[in-house]
């Protein structure tokens, strides 16, 4: 299915590792420029040239319809408003004139919520809650007057169903959710082509999922393989997601097929959420 994305321009957050990795794959499949952000610039600068090799590949070394696609890298912390007038100010880039902001960052610590402090909170609330409300304000307006528009913010699984050593994410992303759901239905956006979803990682194969792995196995003196298996024995699809199908999802709720999603938590979890809603 082609999903009409073709020359269009997509900033994506947190792009050199997994999920946003997968996002900013799917979407440069599709024909559309990318610029990746994330602030190891090693790591972001290997991926984009992986992607800009696939998509030789797939095109045959012909430029899609005659027009080079670009793929861009900014290595920069998202979090910070440094780091977002970077992504803006992207040479060859778009300025602020995105179609489509996957927002994403680094996922909080988890803990005990005793030992957070306010220090703790407002990093949290800045990485997960008000980073992606600043990308969402600074673009949604240009995206409405051009008619097209999409922002797909990357939460969690954790916003449906809270998990307790995950209470700065449980809480941050509660805060943006509920502020996407509110502006998502806003008629100088809706009716403008512009849509605003959140997609809900279960649990996707990642470096963040190693790391949480290796802690859960060092805290309970069981073997990494052991914590993973049980983990996978939880959940109902009996595998972690990998970034490539979650990429293909958000691609998805970029496309011009879905210009009548907004305002959606769409949970991608292998069925692990035992609710019916
Ligand atoms: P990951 O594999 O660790 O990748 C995170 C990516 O974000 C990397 O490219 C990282 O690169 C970048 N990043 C982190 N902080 C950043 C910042 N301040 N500015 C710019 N880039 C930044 O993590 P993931 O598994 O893809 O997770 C992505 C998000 O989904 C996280 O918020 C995570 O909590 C959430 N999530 C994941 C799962 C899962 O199963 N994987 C489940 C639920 C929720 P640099 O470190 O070089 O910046």
């Amino acid at each position: 299915m082609d999903l009409g994305l073709s020359g269009k321009w997509a900033l994506v957050c947190g792009a050199s590792k997994g999920l946003g990795l997968g996002c900013a794959q799917a979407l440069a499949s599709e024909g559309v420029n990318v610029v990746m952000v994330a602030r190891g610039a090693e790591t972001l600068h290997a991926a984009a040239e992986k992607i800009r090799a696939d998509l030789l590949c797939q095109s045959s070394g012909e430029a899609l319809n005659g027009v080079e696609q670009s793929v861009l890298t900014v290595a920069a912390d998202i979090t910070t408003p440094e780091g977002r007038a970077a992504a803006f100010a992207a040479a060859g880039g778009p300025g602020m004139a995105f179609d489509i902001v996957v927002t994403n960052a680094g996922g909080p610590p988890p803990g005990d919520f005793r030992d957070w402090d306010r220090d703790a909170w407002l990093k949290a609330i800045d990485a997960n809650m008000l980073t992606p409300i600043e990308l969402i304000k600074a673009t949604v307006d240009g995206m409405a007057a051009r008619g097209f528009g999409r922002i797909v913010n990357i939460t969690s699984s954790a916003v449906k169903a809270p998990i307790d050593i995950l209470g700065l994410s449980n809480g941050a992303r509660s805060g943006l959710t509920g502020f996407v759901a509110g502006v998502a239905r806003n008629p100088t956006l809706a009716a403008k082509g512009v849509t605003l979803n959140n997609l809900l990682p279960g649990k996707f194969d990642t470096d963040r999922i190693k790391t949480t792995i290796a802690g859960a196995a060092q805290k309970t003196g069981k073997t990494v393989d052991e914590v993973r298996a049980a983990q996978i024995a939880q959940i109902p699809a009996k595998r972690f997601g990998t970034p490539q199908e979650f990429g293909q999802i958000c691609a998805f709720l970029c496309s011009v097929q879905a210009g009548y999603i907004t305002g959606q938590n769409v949970l991608a979890d292998g069925g692990a959420f035992p609710g019916t809603f």
